[in-house]
């Protein structure tokens, strides 16, 4: 049975994480960092957690005799990667504490579902409409385009997403991604975009991270900007109080992260939900005196959340494998490390991962200083840095 709502789990027990990317890396780092092992289950060999994680299980995520495995080794399991089956979070928890739960991220890992609940909840999204053949992109309202058709599930990094600027291109954009189910999407007129981190705990109580602004290039987060004040106060508690419903609607238990449009006119859209920690919240690890891995930690284990105090202003560089090619895809140069470290304020976070391909995500780079303006200017150094 489940361990009671009340238990604490303490340091030196084993806790259990479900995906072995960069994000459940890093969750590593600081469950080890608290007294903790972790026992990783993902399905390669060589991956960023599974390396540094004290037990690595090579197994699939619906592998049944793995997961009883998994569920005799710990009392609590937590996961990085939304796209796990639910039937296997469900299936653990028959026998272990899993948080975020099974039907929290069945909600979240389908768009057609996460877009259904977040309008349920009297949140605004963009206008859409659910597409499962051909004739629903028939009838779509003119007002949809132009738009962006995305797959309902498995989408990442822009990945299964197709800018349409007609019916016409959505019914092909449809059938190239295999007439499996989508949503269309009206394109907005973003001015921003920002994204709200928060932790609920098994208790109901709840702490949110301070608001970063993001910037996407190619539909990938390239930097997160955060300092007092950058966010206008009326804009920031309507995203606070958006994110803690939707946490509240789903009794949702975990980190999550929602990210919002700000349009052109001022309006505060939702876009998606993220039932784990968030590339935008890698700031907290050199910002805050908690970062969004170690509340995760406190989730999952009943400890008291942890503080979400900005300490400095900061600005979060993502670094993706382009930055080994620089313009010659045949040759993979290492960036100069070096002199991107010789910057004031610089924190580098590599994920150990066994090849920089373009558009992969293989680190990030957290710029502290005493303004905005002085680690802005920093970043711009690091980025001049990485070439
Ligand atoms: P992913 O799962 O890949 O993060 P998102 O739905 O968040 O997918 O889309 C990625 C990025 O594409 C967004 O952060 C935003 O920059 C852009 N985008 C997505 N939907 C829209 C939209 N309806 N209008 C304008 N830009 C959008
Ligand atoms: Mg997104």
């Amino acid at each position: 049975t489940p361990i009671a709502l009340s238990d604490r789990i303490h340091p030196g027990e084993w806790l259990g994480m479900l995906g072995g990317g960069q994000l459940g890396r890093m969750f590593c780092h600081e469950a080890q960092k608290l007294g903790y092992k972790v026992v990783v289950l993902d399905p390669s060999g060589n991956s960023p957690a599974g390396m540094v994680a004290e037990r690595h299980m090579a197994a699939a995520y619906d592998d049944i005799v793995a997961l009883k495995e998994l569920a005799a080794s710990t009392p609590a399991v937590t996961t990085e990667f939304e796209n796990v089956p639910a039937s296997s979070l469900k299936q653990l928890s028959a026998s272990c504490r899993v948080t975020p739960g099974a039907a929290a991220v069945a909600v979240v890992q389908d768009r057609i579902a996460e877009k259904a609940f977040i309008s349920a909840q009297d949140i605004p999204v963009a206008p859409y409409c659910e597409v499962r053949d051909v004739s629903d992109l028939e009838q779509a309202q003119d007002a949809l385009f132009p738009g962006i058709l995305k797959v309902a599930r498995l989408g990442y990094d822009g990945k299964g997403q197709q800018r349409v600027s007609s019916r016409a291109e959505a019914i092909e954009a449809f059938r190239t991604f295999g007439q499996i189910p989508c949503v269309l999407e009206a394109m907005l007129p973003l001015d921003y975009e920002i994204s709200v981190v928060m932790a609920r705990a098994i208790s109901g109580e709840t702490a949110i991270f301070p608001i970063g602004i993001n910037t996407h290039e190619n539909g990938i987060l390239a930097s997160t900007v955060v300092a007092e004040g950058l966010v206008k106060e009326d804009l920031a508690k309507q995203a606070r109080e958006a994110a803690l419903r939707i946490a509240e609607g789903l009794n949702y238990q975990g980190v999550m992260c929602v990210e919002f449009f700000v349009l052109s006119d001022g309006r505060l859209i939702a876009n998606e939900i993220a039932p784990r920690p968030h590339n935008s919240g890698h700031y907290t690890m050199d910002a805050c005196v908690t970062s969004q891995f170690e509340q995760q930690v406190r989730v999952m284990t009943g400890m008291p959340l942890g503080a979400t105090d900005l300490l400095t202003p900061v600005v979060m560089l993502n670094i993706l494998g382009d930055c080994w090619f620089n313009g010659n895809a045949s040759h993979a140069r290492e960036p100069q490390w070096h002199d991107i470290l010789a910057i004031p304020g610089v924190s580098l976070h590599l994920y150990g991962k066994d090849e920089p391909r373009p558009g992969r995500k293989v680190g990030h780079i957290n710029v502290v200083g005493t303004t905005i303006e002085q680690a802005k200017e920093r970043a711009r150094d690091v980025i001049r840095k990485m070439g």
